[in-house]
């Protein structure tokens, strides 16, 4: 199969529209051009609703993994106490980083099928009144769980924790509002939601996350973020960033612009809505048992049992170009997750569907051939 025919529908990265890909073909400018600094502070300005901020938006090039550190070395001093949320692998990544930078870590570890209790937080910060930050995952990518960011911000009462949120696979395909919420600081990567490739982290910081940064004593260098924000003003980054991903940057931001965020987030919920219903539908379970706390831009489904899930994957993308990615950690050989984030639309996922429910034949499971695409179907017409 050729690459440009296969539908890659891992969560991340996703598809990269070809509009994106032309418009980063364009010749290198420099770093500290005039073109180039006026087009750094039109799409840092232009990033700041799907934040739902009016704080500045950073660029750091790196993965989203720079943007979590980031935030764990501008806000962390050692010995500090912190509170992180795991309910999967990104959970962990937060509680690692924080480790590495000397805080004392309290994990709230729970069930990787449900979602942060925002009353065990608060459970937390009552018999910890010395927590100084709490990180969480918005969309645990790992598990497929959305989680109540602003319950969680609201459980902290009137404690003077930050929240730090990793919104990665998540931002600009499910709503953010990080000043209504009151989110400290936020962060992303470019290879999800927002269409493009991998290479990019974004983080905004609330002043008094701020506050927090002024003071901190941990070492840090390429990811102070005084240095980010202090060159914000005048369209500059401290060091030479991805100039070709910000081209591309400016393109996808047309592209959600001209759909319009509120339709960008609500397709993301058709397409949740037609996966969760088709699959069940054929009879399989969802590992995420509540649409309420479900991931909108990757979902989860259960294979252990019915067929050798791994093998499923492999028919899948071999003999029909569908890529989705398996479990992680003791989720491996139990589910597959499909990930509807970015360009994918609703039509585009008929197809997927249809395809999926052919390959699952093709590994022996017992469907009702067709049930998935008519209950997606279904979800349209209503
Ligand atoms: N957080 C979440 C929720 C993710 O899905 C990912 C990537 O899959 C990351 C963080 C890490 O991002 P990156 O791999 O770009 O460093």
């Amino acid at each position: 199969m050729y690459d440009e025919k296969k539908a890659l529908l891992i969560p991340g990265p996703s598809p990269v529209p070809s509009r994106v890909m032309r418009a980063m073909a364009r010749p290198m400018i420099g770093h500290r051009s005039s073109d180039f600094m006026a087009l750094f502070s039109e799409v840092a300005a232009r990033l700041k609703p799907l934040f739902g901020t009016e704080e500045d938006v950073m660029v750091i090039t790196g993965s989203g993994t720079a943007a979590m550190e980031a935030a764990v070395a501008n806000t962390v001093s050692a010995g500090d106490k912190v509170l992180v949320c795991v309910g999967g692998k990104f959970g962990e990544r937060w509680a690692e980083l924080a480790q590495s930078y000397g805080a004392e870590v309290i994990a709230y570890s729970y069930d990787w099928s449900t979602p942060a209790d925002p009353q065990v937080i608060a459970n937390y910060l009552e018999k910890h009144p010395d927590i100084k930050v709490i990180f969480a995952t918005q969309n645990e990518t790992s598990s497929t769980v959305l989680n109540d960011i602003p319950g969680i911000s609201k459980a902290r009462g009137n404690s003077s924790a930050l929240l730090v949120v990793d919104a990665v696979s998540s931002l600009g395909g499910v709503e953010f509002a990080m000043d209504a919420w009151g989110v400290d600081i936020v962060v992303t990567g470019s290879q999800k939601c927002l269409m493009l490739p991998p290479g990019l982290a974004f983080i905004a910081c609330s002043q008094r996350a701020w506050e927090v940064i002024e003071k901190n004593t941990s070492p840090r260098y390429y990811f102070d973020l005084r240095a980010y924000r202090k060159g914000l003003p005048k369209g500059q980054t401290p060091f030479t960033p991805n100039v070709q991903l910000i081209f591309g940057l400016e393109t996808a931001l047309d592209q959600i612009e001209a759909e319009g965020l509120a339709n960008v987030l609500k397709r993301h919920r058709v397409m949740q809505k037609m996966t969760r219903d088709a699959f069940t539908a054929l009879g399989l379970e969802l590992f995420v048992k509540d649409e309420a706390y479900a991931s909108p831009t990757v979902t989860a489904v259960l294979g252990e049992g019915k067929f050798d899930v791994e093998n499923y994957r492999k028919v899948l993308n071999k003999d029909f170009g569908v890529v989705v990615a398996g479990g992680q950690d003791h989720l491996k050989g139990k589910i597959f997750r499909i990930g509807h984030m970015g360009q994918w639309t609703p039509v585009d996922m008929l197809g997927v569907i249809a395809t999926m429910e052919v390959a699952l034949v093709k590994v022996g499971c017992d469907i009702p051939l067709g049930a998935g695409v008519r209950a997606a179907q279904e979800v349209l017409v209503s």
